[in-house]
């Protein structure tokens, strides 16, 4: 079997990235996404200095950096008076011409991305899935959900948390796991003066990101019990009540003005890490969310899942083998995956008061030193 046909499954923000990556590498690349309609909810996402360094990797920066807001800074405030605590100037990766970190909209970095991996040749099917894999060792039988069926060399499962490839290949692996918190999100006006991201530590536990020229977002974790189903309608309300515990004044008047209910997206936190296993098993490969989902608080989920993507296409570029190449992808990943998984939840358990406490201006510097480290 040609080992240079390649199954990506999710046309997400790791698959598409895959997609690009293994095209740039010569590879033949069918991505498949289950949703038909593609949709993705219209907040913002944070990217910072080691993404950047990444997106140029994979040559869609300057398309990326038009539809985003650069920015090289972030400052840690505390308490309910808004002390700051730190200001972290970030390096600048990709060179003194490209800012350090971005802000961009969820549908601007998938539409970057699909634009690039469809414009290199990757062919991307809407409405399918997979409904049996088959690997016989040397190449993978794939029947799709719509009854068509494929050959490949290697399949990836880039398809999220609550990964299908994980389950096929690992049905006694971790299932994903809710931590108490919830993460809320609401676009507003940008005002003049945010130049970088502002991180608020306390009781009340939030941030500003600037996502274009005119819009950023805010963003608020909570505490909330198992099981909880939140109605759309009376949302911003419920999202307002929360914030306007114990905010610091630089909040206030942004906490006002979160009015409008179907601009509210709030989700609840899962996670699921494969630490100690393999993240593959044959010719079929994990990235991203699907073997490594954390939580959003070193903001690095979707950066680990494109950094995946650039090491795996550079790994199975170099071998003729897709188990040595698999592996040595996950050999390459593990350290900084691992500070980041991790980290990332206990940051959280820290803010529920679980778990140790946390110097979160060190694990900060930390976790900037170890991204800025080559891939
Ligand atoms: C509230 C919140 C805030 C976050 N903020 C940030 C941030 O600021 N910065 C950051 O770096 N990360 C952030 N993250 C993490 C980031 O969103 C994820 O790490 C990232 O989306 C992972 O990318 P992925 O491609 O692995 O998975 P996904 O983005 O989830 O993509 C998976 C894709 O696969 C598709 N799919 C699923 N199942 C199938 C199937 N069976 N067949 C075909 N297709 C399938 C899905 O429809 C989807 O398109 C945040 C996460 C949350 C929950």
């Amino acid at each position: 079997m040609n080992w240079k046909t390649i199954l990506v499954v999710g046309g997400g923000i790791g698959g598409l990235s895959a997609a690009i990556a293994l095209r740039r590498q010569g590879f033949e690349v069918d991505i498949i996404e289950r949703d038909p309609d593609w949709s993705v909810y219209g907040v913002g996402i944070t990217q910072q200095m080691n993404v950047i360094r990444a997106m140029n990797q994979i040559g869609v920066l300057d398309d990326y950096l038009s539809m985003a807001s650069g920015f090289d800074s972030t400052t840690i405030f505390v308490g309910p008076e808004g002390i700051e605590k730190a200001k972290f100037e970030t390096p600048k990766l990709a060179g003194p011409n490209y800012p350090s970190n971005a802000g961009i909209r969820r549908p601007h970095l998938q539409k970057v991305l699909g634009d690039k991996a469809v414009s290199l040749g990757a062919n991307l099917r809407l409405g399918l899935t997979v409904a049996a894999l088959n690997d016989d060792g040397t190449g993978v039988d794939v029947t799709f959900s719509d009854g068509s069926a494929a050959r490949y060399g290697a399949v990836v499962g880039a398809d999220g948390v609550s990964s299908q490839t994980r389950e096929a290949i690992f049905p006694n692996a971790p299932k994903p796991r809710y931590t108490g918190q919830w993460v809320w999100r609401y676009n507003l006006p940008r005002p003049a003066d945010l130049d970088g991201m502002k991180v608020f530590a306390g009781a009340c536990n939030a941030g500003l990101v600037p996502m274009t020229d005119e819009l950023m977002y805010i963003f608020l974790v909570t505490e909330e019990p198992g099981g909880m189903i939140l109605q759309q309608q009376g949302s911003a309300k419920a999202m307002q009540t929360r914030a306007s515990q114990a905010p610091p004044p630089q909040l206030v008047p942004w906490i006002a003005r979160i009015q409008d209910d179907a601009e509210v997206v709030a989700r609840p936190l899962q996670v699921v890490y494969l630490q100690d296993q393999d993240w593959h098993k044959g010719r079929v490969v994990l990235l991203g969310d699907a073997v490594h989902a954390t939580t959003p608080h070193l903001a690095q989920g979707a950066g680990m899942a494109i950094e995946d993507a650039v090491v795996l296409a550079q790994e199975m570029a170099c071998s003729d083998q897709p188990e040595i190449a698999f592996k040595s992808y996950r050999d390459r990943r593990l350290q900084r995956v691992d500070h980041i998984t991790l980290n990332s939840i206990r940051i959280g358990e820290a803010q529920m008061g679980k778990g140790a406490p946390i110097n979160v201006e060190t694990l900060n510097a930390q976790t900037i030193e170890l991204m800025c480290q080559p891939l």
